[in-house]
């Protein structure tokens, strides 16, 4: 028995994800990667299958469960290569902020929209300038009576063009200290001010909507404020812990499962005269695989409990963020080998895989970032 503790209500729950995902998330894959977004429609059918927010209460909405169902519904949308439904994004990253720090009012008008899939959200810290230091970020916000001024830019957001609610990291310009002076604000789609940039191109992920979002004197009230004033970048390090984990939950489970292609090409494919699986080479380069995977997994599996036990396991998840994402692209890169030139028909699953997975490293926090956290834990 592995370390998490799976119960049968768990396990059954995976079957229903797993089944959800191939009836109706797989076969609209290459129709999203074409739009390069994912229709709304699709969010709000999670929503209602109930796959969005397990994690949030019965109070407002949802069904009250606890992390494992997160862990269950990210390893089966990572089975099946899903990057732009980003339900992970939405549940586990975005409404946590709202969950943890927001007033009875905030979580009464919005999580219930984020559970059914009505209200979706993203994240805005990211800017032109201003990206692995966060605490750089140039957007300001200016209080004017009962109101709150936004003026500012934001780059590379999921969920950029789809998103009903935008939890956004701005400056308090009257306060000097880089780090004290952000604050976490909640902005509505549709407020005047707030306008969409471009929907950004990217070499992966392309059902994934990922856009620039402009702020040009963007009138909020003053009760939008998420959070206390001057602790956005404490609540953002603190939910950072978890966006980490939740990327490396998706890594482990999208290498379990291209493991699971290339073994599943290496017995089919013959060459000459052979399946390619009776080679030493690629019986070694397998097992290297599987070897790297497992370690990873083995990892991730007692972080997760530390996580569910309220545990600071901070330069663990950056270690964990970090060798997962890397792993999965050493992977990904043999197994394109392996394939040889079918791996790089857009019809496999190799290719897409190659193009998503690059991706990994840089985003929620790059490889060198990651490394950085770490070497801070051993006092350097
Ligand atoms: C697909 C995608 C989706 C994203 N979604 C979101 C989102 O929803 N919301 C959001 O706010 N942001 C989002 N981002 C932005 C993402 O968080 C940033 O790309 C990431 O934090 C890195 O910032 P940067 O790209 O500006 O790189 P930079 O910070 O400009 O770094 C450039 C290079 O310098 C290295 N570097 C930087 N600082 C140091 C240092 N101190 N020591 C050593 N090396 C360093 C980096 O590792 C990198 O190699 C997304 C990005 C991508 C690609």
């Amino acid at each position: 028995m592995g370390v998490l503790k799976y119960t049968e209500d768990h396990e059954r729950f995976r079957l229903q994800v797993r089944e959800y995902m191939e009836k109706e998330v797989l076969p609209h894959t290459m129709e999203w990667e074409e739009a390069h977004i994912v229709p709304k429609e699709a969010w709000r059918k999670m929503g209602e299958a109930g796959y969005l927010c397990p994690c949030v209460s019965k109070e407002y909405g949802g069904p009250g469960l606890d992390f494992l169902y997160s862990v269950i519904i990210t390893e089966e949308m990572a089975a099946v290569g899903q990057a732009g439904l980003a339900a992970m994004l939405h549940s586990d990253i975005v409404v946590p902020y709202i969950n943890t720090y927001g007033t009875e009012e905030q979580k009464k008008k919005y999580l219930p929209g984020c559970v059914s899939g009505a209200i979706i959200t993203a994240v805005a810290m990211t800017e032109p300038g201003a990206g692995s230091d966060v605490g750089g970020l140039e957007a300001t916000a200016e209080e004017d009576g009962d109101e709150i001024v936004i003026n500012g830019v934001k780059t590379f957001i999921s969920n950029g063009i789809n998103c009903d609610l935008v939890v956004l990291a701005a400056r308090n310009p009257e306060i000097a200290d880089k780090h004290a002076g952000v604050s976490l604000y909640l902005v509505e789609d549709g407020t005047p001010g707030f306008t969409r940039g471009k929907h950004l191109d990217k070499m992966g992920m392309h059902s994934q909507d990922t856009a620039e979002l402009f702020f040009s004197n963007c009138r909020i009230p003053k009760e939008n404020i998420l959070g206390q004033k001057g602790h956005g970048f404490l609540m953002l390090m603190e939910k950072l812990q978890q966006e980490r984990l939740m990327s490396a939950i998706a890594n482990v489970a999208g290498a379990e499962t291209a493991l699971k292609w290339a073994v599943a090409y290496a017995k089919e494919a013959i060459v000459d005269g052979k399946p390619l699986s009776k080679s030493q080479a690629v019986k070694f380069k397998l097992a290297e695989m599987a070897t790297d995977i497992n370690l990873n997994r083995a990892f991730l599996d007692n972080l997760i409990n530390d996580h569910m036990a309220g545990k600071d396991v901070t330069a663990q998840t950056m270690m964990s963020k970090y060798a997962s994402s890397e792993m999965m692209n050493l992977q990904i890169s043999d197994i394109m080998d392996l394939f040889g030139e079918y791996g790089l028909l857009e019809s496999s699953p190799v290719a897409r895989g190659f193009r998503d997975q690059r991706i990994t490293t840089i985003f929620a926090g790059t490889t060198e970032i990651m490394k950085t956290i770490i070497a801070k834990s051993l006092g350097l």
